[in-house]
């Protein structure tokens, strides 16, 4: 199984993050679409409502791991059902 990773608050540990990165806009699909991330860019906390650092660290909480794995199983029921997606 591909190990799950994720990006946490240096200060709380809390993954209810966000960093800055550069958005492009595609009208076909009506949506802004990452280009990449910022280097050096603000990292945010949404629990410590701060500026912080982030840790990239492995998961290790079943009910993530467990969601993770039914989402990626509907997407494959959903790809085999539908083929042109
Ligand atoms: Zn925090």
């Amino acid at each position: 199984m591909t190990q799950l990773m994720k990006y946490v608050c240096e200060t709380c540990g809390s993954d209810n993050v966000s960093t800055e990165a550069y958005v492009d806009w595609d009208t076909s699909k009506q949506a802004w679409i990452l280009d990449e991330l910022v280097c050096e860019g603000i990292d945010w906390c949404s629990d410590c409502s701060e500026d912080t650092t982030l840790d990239y660290v492995p998961v290790t909480d079943l009910r993530t791991i467990a969601e993770y794995t039914i989402a990626k199983e509907k997407a494959n029921d959903a790809a085999r059902t539908n083929p042109s997606g």
